[in-house]
């Protein structure tokens, strides 16, 4: 199982960090020792002073494919989940200095909190999709699925021209602004159209 991570995908997420808006998707990958189930507790890592929290929708890839066509990607996921999308700011911000990769900021273990998956037929629009991400109780990102600026058919299309998506692939397809930094003690809990779907501690 790889784990695929889509950059920029919300236009206030971009402008809040000071990137430009990407022409294509920007892809990066964790691996599979990146995932973090069962809403078992994130551990705080030595190496990094800035673990910042970006909750995002996840697609869980149901069959394999390459060279798809976005007429036809929408065959190639069934379920829908929640995660979070860890990362190391103070590494990326580093490493965007130098032109290094993301790796070290974003692929770290346990880095992908991952949620149950539900079938996406329970939804009436795939593409409006409300999902929120609470801190100690309190709202800290609230973003729809409509605000994306590119569709998971393109994200799935374009992927797969140059990777082989795998049945239980997943794909985070980006987060919505209001991503910030989390710390020892946080409880985290996420929602989609309503429903818990993430629920933690940061130890
Ligand atoms: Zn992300």
């Amino acid at each position: 199982m790889k784990i695929i991570a889509i950059g920029r995908n919300y236009a206030a997420h971009a402008q809040e960090l000071n990137n430009p808006i990407p022409g294509s998707p920007l892809i990066f990958l964790k691996p599979d020792t990146a995932a973090l189930k069962d809403n078992r507790p994130f551990y705080l890592p030595e190496f990094s002073s800035e673990i910042h929290y970006e909750l995002e929708v996840v697609l869980k890839i149901c069959k394999e494919g390459k060279h798809l066509s976005e007429k036809f990607a929408s065959n190639y996921y069934e379920e829908i989940g929640l995660g979070i999308d860890f990362t190391a700011r103070d590494i990326q911000a580093a490493h965007k200095e130098k032109g290094w990769p993301w790796e070290l900021a974003k692929a770290f273990d346990n880095s992908a909190a991952i949620s149950h998956f539900v079938p996406k037929a329970q939804f009436e629009d795939v593409y409006n999709l409300q999902f929120e991400l609470q801190i100690n109780g309190e709202t800290k990102q609230n973003g729809n699925t409509k605000m994306v600026l590119f569709s998971f058919e393109k994200i799935i299309s374009f992927v797969s021209q140059y990777i082989t998506l795998k049945k239980g692939d997943l794909i985070f397809t980006g987060t919505p602004e209001g991503v910030g930094q989390v710390f020892q003690g946080d409880k985290l809990e996420a929602w989609l159209e309503g429903q818990q779907f993430l629920n933690f501690d940061i130890k």
